[in-house]
């Protein structure tokens, strides 16, 4: 009888030894449990490390996310409680309180659960993926109820009884007096509504606020998803009230009416009993009917900086984490704007950073700051672009270095210069797939050798929105579409695609949250010598593909048949 996790994995032959070495040195210098680990590295599945461990504690492996929780038995656990130990009660049968847990060892949550309860607890097992989406999940819809009921007693409390008092008076010569202003931004309703948008944005995990007046009506939208959503209308009365507010928190000049303006408000709000650091670029821009506030969330926690949850299949990841671990060489991820490329960059970096690395990025702009990390924003006016900056780190004992983008010979020249010195150097590029970045790359001027020699992966990317899993349905779809889609004959047979449908906890639109697709290419031997002959994108792609890379069709192909994404989302974003 197997006594511990790594040696049922060995004897299943689930990973070989040589990977769990590799694993044990992960979590030596970055802590974290061993299955995680694992799964982390890409080298095993989430559900594989699950059952294994309900194998090795003879405990049952649940999905939670597959459940139906009744709300009486969530109300038992708060969610403090569920997020502190990783745990989700799934039901509750007489004196016993079904709880899922990432963890089965943790005796002293049990312990915690029961006295806090009145309950015995009964362990099932499930994965701390699985557990934590589900926590929001579930935990999510009831904070959505409350979050309705809020809105519309802030709104209707400003309505009746302040909404007069703020209305500003102009001064004879048309401008506005200063004083007035300042006061009634400081008035508690305007402070509490403002307040509320910026908080309540972030709850919902929109990037963007717009706060728009018209003639008759003034508007707030939220971007979430990369789609605009209306979520109240104010009362009009508040228009400059509420400009006024938000430049006090931009520090911007509340007396320029006129003119554009742009800022930024750093705060810090308590999400989930967990403190939240929140960074908004604020742009202000005079309309027809007064200013129009854009506020761009930079959220630190929308940015993903777990590996395993940005979408790569586990062998593209295993590859992808092999080359960032490399020493030296070039990594390349491309894709159109707003494919979610700076996020795949910052989530490397996340993973490379140690006491021991260098890290340097040159970035426009710098979006998220990381800590630990020398990060630089470029200057085009004073001559600051990215070839300069490049050639200053060559000088300041990198390790690593980000260059934001590839767009001139140049750029790439340095770029490569320093990939092939012995720094790993991770870049972005605009092309449409993975194969096609070789020629870009030459004919920006490139030599074949050079690139054959510097560049060690190319990872294409695209995002899709996903699913709402709560609302989902099958998607009955002839076997001739699926296999027009890229489905082979026999998957065609057997495949099931889902469709979205909408439901309260998506707000209707049937898709929640975006997942990346990828199509990572290993420059290998075979790869690199039809490189130097001059081989075409297509050769290129062939070859690749004959070698195991997953195209982005394929690799949204999967996802559509793991229920993750509609089959309309992949035809939309990748080409057969
Ligand atoms: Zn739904």
């Amino acid at each position: 009888m197997p006594a511990t996790l790594d040696e049922i994995l060995l004897r299943e032959k689930l990973v070989s030894p040589d990977q769990l070495r590799q694993a044990v040195e992960h979590q030596k210098m970055h802590g974290g449990r061993l299955g995680n680990v694992l799964v982390k590295l890409g080298m095993i599945g989430d559900d594989q490390v699950t059952s294994a461990m309900s194998r090795l504690y003879g405990i049952p492996a649940v999905d939670p996310l597959e459940l139906e929780i009744d709300p009486a038995v969530l109300k038992l656990v708060p969610l403090e409680t569920a997020l502190k130990y990783q745990v989700l009660p799934i039901s509750r049968v007489g004196a016993t309180l079904k709880l899922a847990m990432a963890d089965p060892t943790n005796v002293l949550a049990m312990d915690d659960i029961k006295f806090m309860t009145g309950y015995n607890v009964d362990p099932a097992l499930a994965s701390e993926a699985a557990i934590s989406e589900a926590i929001k999940r579930h935990y999510g819809n009831v904070e959505e109820d409350e979050r309705k009921k809020e809105i519309e007693d802030l709104v209707s409390f400003i309505d009746e009884d302040q909404a007069e008092s703020l209305e500003l008076e102009a001064e004879d010569d048309g401008t506005l007096n200063l004083a007035a202003l300042e006061k009634a931004a400081e008035e508690a309703p305007v402070i509490r509504l403002v307040n509320y948008i910026l908080t309540d944005s972030v709850r919902r995990g929109a990037s963007d606020i717009h706060l728009e007046p018209y003639e008759k009506e003034y508007r707030v939208r939220y971007r979430i998803d990369g789609l605009l959503q209306h979520i109240m209308s104010p009362p009009l009365k508040l228009r400059d009230a509420i400009v006024s507010r938000v430049k006090i928190m931009a520090k911007l000049d509340i007396a320029e009416k006129r003119l554009p303006q742009d800022g930024r408000i750093m705060m810090k709000m308590m999400l989930n009993g967990k403190k939240k650091q929140i960074d908004l670029r604020v742009s202000i821009l005079p309309t027809l009917h007064g200013e129009k506030i854009v506020m761009r969330l930079l959220d630190k926690e929308n940015l993903r900086l777990d590996m395993t949850k940005l979408g790569f299949e586990a062998e593209s990841l295993a590859k992808f984490t092999r080359a960032i671990f490399k020493p030296y060489g070039m990594v390349l991820v491309t894709g159109p704007t707003g494919s979610g490329k700076t996020n795949t960059l910052y989530s490397s970096i996340a993973q490379l950073n140690r006491v021991d690395t260098n890290i340097m990025t040159a970035e426009d702009p710098v979006e998220f700051q990381l800590p630990g990390i020398n990060q630089v924003q470029m200057k085009e006016q004073i001559g600051l672009n990215f070839a300069a900056a490049l050639r200053s780190f060559l000088r300041q004992d990198p390790n690593v270095i980000l260059v934001g983008e590839i767009r001139d010979f140049e750029t790439a020249e340095i770029a490569i210069k320093a990939a092939l010195t012995g720094h790993l150097v991770l870049s972005t590029l605009h092309t449409n797939d993975a194969p096609s970045t070789i020629s870009r790359l030459m004919n920006m001027g490139i030599e074949p050798f050079l690139v054959a020699t510097s560049v060690h992966l190319i990872a294409a990317q695209r995002l899709v929105r996903r699913l709402c899993a709560d609302c989902k349905v099958v998607d009955d779809k002839n076997p001739q579409v699926l296999i027009d889609a890229g489905f082979t004959p026999a998957e065609a047979k057997t495949v099931k695609v889902y469709k979205p449908k909408g439901c309260a906890a998506c707000n209707d639109r049937g898709y929640k949250g975006r997942v990346g697709l990828y199509e990572v290419m290993e420059i290998t031997d075979d790869i690199r010598e039809l490189i130097l002959v001059g081989a075409s994108t297509i050769e290129l792609k062939r070859k690749a593909v004959e070698q195991g890379m997953i195209t982005l069709r394929r690799s949204g192909l999967i996802k559509a048949m793991n229920g993750v994404t509609s089959l309309e989302e992949v035809i939309r974003e990748t080409v057969l």
